[in-house]
């Protein structure tokens, strides 16, 4: 433990010698630290945090990794609980993937240490693989329908589905919009609530008629409706049999989850937008959500994961991690190890990223038949090859924003 009065390390057997974030663009940016313990040990993190990318960056690089130079890595608790609780100015997206960052590398190093990869350290292997889902997308049902086809070819199991939506321009999720990169400013999609309505539940009666039953199938909001044009959509797709509807409402008034509850029974996934295990509370205490669906990279990691996976466990919500392609594979490494560990593993998203991000970061998930599995080596089993980072320099990009028709902003 570190010394009460200084905070400098007392008695550690292994200390940090050097925090170095590196900022990569392998097709996308990506934000990853190396921590090297002074015995030659080194963790990997990733904090990227898309389209603020320097924000975590910077505070790393300034503000962190100077509070983590000489402290013992086998801490972690307490290396947590001392950058989010200890910085009194805490939490939010940027600080909470810095920290996620940090807690990734030292569960590297401890599993390094021991010799064990992340999965036994955290209790142990309670199925063979974690079932996955990717994202189906297309100008029109058909196109939806044959991408979606292509991915149970595949192996499968669960296909998110989302189409363009009749006389709107850039819908989310369908493609056009996806590219951050090579803008110089912001993307503008449009966004209107009655069109969508509509052909949603007539985009999923389509899938069902073409794909049959067997596979899971679901759908993706994105945070844009009200609580009652949520409830009215959870309702509309009850015949379609979803395994849950994606983030339905913007996450900042839980309360609401409760209207859909009240209207529906369609499944419902929440929580890609929260920072920290209190925002996920209500929702799972109450039982409105059946899946929580954080992200490791922006919550502080995996030490902030467990603990939402323990409480979601007691009251019967599954884990289906945030799985983008704007985070590292480190990231996804880390959600495999614990989706492998947990009881009440739900679903993964993944997205395959190009080649050229594991020439930069080897050793993500392995995917086989609609499941993914991580490698037996000690630790999270990924690295980071400096040289080949440094062939793709960061370059500036933003996700797009949404307004409506007539001009007024509306939540990305
Ligand atoms: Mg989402």
């Amino acid at each position: 433990m570190a010394d009460p009065q200084t905070e400098a390390p007392r008695k550690a057997t292994m200390k940090i010698q050097e925090v170095r974030t590196i900022v990569t663009c392998p097709g996308r940016n990506f934000v990853l630290l190396k921590i090297i313990t002074d015995e030659g040990v080194y963790g990997v993190g990733d904090g990227t945090l898309n389209g603020r990318e320097l924000a975590v960056a910077k505070a790393l690089e300034e503000h962190i990794a100077p509070l983590l130079i000489g402290r013992d890595p086998d801490q972690i608790e307490d290396t947590w609980q001392y950058l989010f609780r200890g910085t009194y100015w805490r939490g939010g997206p940027v600080l909470n993937s810095a920290l996620a960052a940090v807690d990734l590398a030292l569960w590297d190093i401890k599993g390094k240490r021991a010799g064990m990869p992340l999965y036994s350290l955290l209790g142990g292997k309670t199925r063979n693989g974690a079932v996955c889902y990717t994202h189906a997308h297309g100008e029109s049902f058909e196109e939806v329908t044959d991408r979606a086809r292509e991915f149970i070819d595949r192996g499968f199991k669960v296909v998110r589905c989302q189409s363009a939506i009749p006389g709107i321009a850039n819908t989310y999720g369908t493609g056009k919009a996806s590219g951050p990169h090579g803008e110089s400013l912001p993307l503008v999609e449009t966004w209107e609530p009655t069109p969508y309505l509509k052909t949603v539940p007539r985009l999923f009666e389509h899938l069902r008629n073409e794909l049959g039953d067997e596979v899971e199938l679901f759908h993706d909001v994105h945070e844009r409706l009200t609580p009652i044009q949520a409830a009215q959509l959870a309702k509309a797709l009850e015949p379609h049999r979803l395994i849950f509807l994606e983030d339905p409402l913007r996450p900042e008034h839980k309360e609401s989850f409760r209207v859909i509850r009240q209207h529906s029974t369609t499944p419902i996934g929440m929580g890609e937008l929260f920072t920290n295990k209190w925002e996920c509370l209500p929702l799972i205490t109450e039982q409105l959500i059946d899946y929580i669906r954080c992200d490791l990279a922006h919550i502080g990691g995996i030490t902030e994961a467990k603990k939402i996976a323990t409480v979601a466990e007691c009251y019967h919500v599954q884990t289906a991690w945030h799985g983008p392609p704007d985070i590292a594979p480190i990231t996804h490494a880390a959600n495999v190890h614990l989706d492998l560990a947990i009881p009440n593993f739900g679903v993964q998203e993944w997205i395959e990223h190009p080649p050229e991000v594991a020439e930069v970061i080897p050793g993500g998930p392995t995917f086989e038949d609609g499941y993914l599995t991580v490698s037996d080596a000690p630790g999270l089993g990924c690295d980071i090859n400096e040289d080949a980072a440094k062939k793709y320099p960061y370059q500036r990009g933003y996700l797009p924003t949404t307004r409506r028709a007539d001009g007024a902003v509306h939540d990305w």
